[in-house]
């Protein structure tokens, strides 16, 4: 991204290995992140940055010290790089492994990339997967991922009621994770008619299409004046941060999962709203086991949420079509 609304694709050198425990993956599929859509639209500074940070692909050459991982395997990853031994990673906090590399930073919108700690980052699939199923494991690398970690943080399962703020890819998954996690009822927020229905495809029971204030109310009309147990918030602003809030019940849970940008709390209100908040970027590498083999067996659809699939060549377009919401998600093929 050379500036804000300027992408381009160019040539660059191969990556190759630098650290013993690194290895290089050929992408099969790399895709577009709401979160790109920051520095595009110039929230965000940017400066002729290499982009991307969600990755499939084949292993095509490994580090002297990489063990549990080979050349030829179909592999995932996440946008964090961890080496899953560390006390943070032990306790299921991977986006802070003391060792991290933030994947953006390499840039994975791209033919081939080093993915550091290999053997703690990548997870291999048992073998090559269909190839109807490489949205659903593009998915996996990030939103879904960040969608089931929001719907975890909210503690979604069964019997509870779960409201989802935001309509992007992250809190359509949000949708289809609280279902899998046995979620009663499932309100999605969302006032895009194509959205409502996938929402509805992967497990919303109601829909809201207000927004702040009216939203809250319709929350509180749905719930018998109560509120959700459960709220994922998967927007990042000051207004769908204080719908999440103000749609939870007294004593229920918060997972919220979009980058903040500009969010201020008062203390005095998150006192007597009396909720549970946790989120922050989500340990996706977590859940990738337990989210691949969903997608093996085929009991979730997660690659949905791509409705544009481009080549990387076009990727400009990709970023446009995101950015103009004439598409939820760009997935790219090298
Ligand atoms: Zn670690």
């Amino acid at each position: 991204m050379y500036k804000p609304g300027d992408v381009r694709v160019e040539e660059r050198e191969d990556p190759k290995l630098v650290e013993p425990t690194d290895a290089i993956i050929r992408l099969t599929a790399t895709c577009i992140c709401g979160s790109d859509l920051w520095p595009y639209r110039g929230a965000e500074p940017v400066d002729h940055q290499v982009m991307g940070h969600e990755y499939i692909g084949v292993v095509q050459e490994i580090g002297s010290a990489v063990r549990t991982i080979k050349a030829g395997d179909f592999v995932v990853g996440s946008f964090w790089a961890s080496d899953n031994t560390c006390g943070i990673c032990t306790a299921g906090y991977q986006a802070y492994c003391v060792h991290r590399v933030l994947m953006g930073t390499i840039g994975t919108q791209s033919e081939l990339a080093r993915i550091p700690l290999a053997d703690g980052t990548l997870v291999a699939t048992p073998g090559p997967p269909d190839a109807d199923l490489v949205p659903s494991l593009m998915a996996a690398s990030d939103v879904l991922g960040t969608g089931w970690f929001a719907a975890v943080a909210a503690e979604a399962g069964p019997g509870k009621t779960v409201a989802v703020v935001g309509d992007g890819a992250v809190g359509l998954l949000g949708v289809l994770s609280a279902r899998q996690m046995g979620a009663e009822r499932i309100i999605a927020m969302s006032r895009h008619e194509a959205r409502q229905t996938l929402a509805r495809e992967f497990g919303a029971t109601d829909i809201v299409a207000e927004r702040g204030d009216e939203g809250v109310a319709r929350i509180m009309e749905l719930t018998n004046g109560v509120g959700a147990d459960s709220v994922l918030e998967c927007v990042g602003t000051q207004e769908s941060m204080m719908q999440a809030i103000r749609s939870t019940r007294p004593g229920g849970s918060i997972g919220y999962v979009g980058v903040p940008h500009g969010v201020e709390l008062k203390r005095e209100e998150l006192f007597f709203e009396h909720v549970h908040l946790h989120g922050g970027p989500a340990p996706v590498r977590a859940f990738l086991p337990t989210l691949i083999g969903l997608v093996l067996e085929r009991k979730i659809n997660a690659g949905k949420v791509f409705d544009l699939r481009l080549s990387m060549n076009q990727v400009a377009e990709g970023y446009r079509a995101m950015d103009e919401r004439r598409a939820i998600k760009t997935l790219l093929r090298p």
